[in-house]
């Protein structure tokens, strides 16, 4: 099975070199009159070890396109594959079993648990995997991220900047292919958000994970190794080594495109 996708990884753990494709994933929200095409047969292929932020117009399919992918949601129809293996198909468990192995997942709003603490908010994953609790490991991932010293704090004894570094070190903890983050830095001011983004960053370059990133700031987007570009459910644009000016000219562009097809009057 896609024998030629895998790889032996150093650690005796088989990873491969393509960390997530979609093949033709579409997915359309509602019925008849009131239907919403959200993707319209999106195809792509990440290497393992990369950083994408995926970028477009509100309402362009990045939120969809990220629960597609993680598995948080169905596709209508197409195949995702994560680290060489299909995620489509099989029952709901087989899927939650596979997407709590294989995928993390950091949301704008955080998504703690206001009842456990910090230590216990990170390695929920692996209680709810039923994996061994390495504390010691939970807690270097904590001193990592800056939260060595707050273990024992509730998410409403945290700043956001804080609450978002544990929602990173818990999609951390399971040592997943892929990282799926909507809007990580949305909710947050400048300088947390440049934590955070470095924490994404480090995610990939120094523990070999793979990061996608929705976002819409271009200065978010710069940390990325690459961009996709979304309009109507479909790919509209790809860019390498980004720069905080190219994307937004790039971003403008696409916003105006998306608006004359949809005869938006100007100035709305
Ligand atoms: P983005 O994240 O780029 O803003 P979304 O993926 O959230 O876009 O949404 C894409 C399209 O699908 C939008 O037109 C949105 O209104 C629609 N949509 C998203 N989620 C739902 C839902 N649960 N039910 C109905 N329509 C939805
Ligand atoms: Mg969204």
């Amino acid at each position: 099975m896609f024998g030629h996708f895998r790889r032996q990884g150093g650690t005796g753990s088989t990873r491969s070199a393509e960390a997530l494709r979609l093949v033709k994933v579409s997915k359309v929200y509602g019925s008849d009159d009131s239907a919403v095409t959200a993707l319209d047969g999106v195809s792509l292929s990440l290497p393992a070890g990369s950083f994408t932020a995926v970028m477009g117009p509100s309402g362009s399919g990045k939120s969809t396109l990220l629960q597609c992918a993680a598995g948080l949601d169905r596709a209508d129809s197409g195949i995702v594959m994560v680290d060489g293996e299909q995620m489509t198909g099989g029952t709901e468990a087989e899927l939650t079993k596979f997407r709590r192995q294989r995928v993390g997942f950091v949301f704008q709003q955080y998504n703690l648990l206001d009842t456990l603490t910090v230590e216990q908010n990170t390695t929920l994953p692996l209680r709810l995997a039923g994996r061994r609790v390495d504390r010691r490991r939970a807690r270097d991932i904590l001193a990592r991220v800056g939260l060595g010293e707050r273990l024992g704090h509730r998410p409403d004894q945290l700043s956001g900047g804080q609450r978002q570094r544990v929602a990173i070190a818990r999609a951390l903890v399971t040592e997943p292919s892929v990282i799926f983050a909507d809007e990580p830095t949305g909710a947050l001011d400048t300088r947390s958000a440049r934590e955070v983004l470095g924490l994404l960053q480090e995610a990939v370059r120094v523990h070999g994970r793979t990061v996608v990133m929705v976002t819409h700031d271009p200065v978010a987007a710069s940390y990325a190794d690459a961009v996709l570009f979304l309009a109507d459910g479909r790919l509209a644009g790809h860019m390498e080594r980004p720069t905080v000016d190219e994307v937004a000219e790039r971003l403008a562009h696409l916003g105006d495109m998306v608006a004359a097809r949809h005869d938006v009057p100007a100035g709305v």
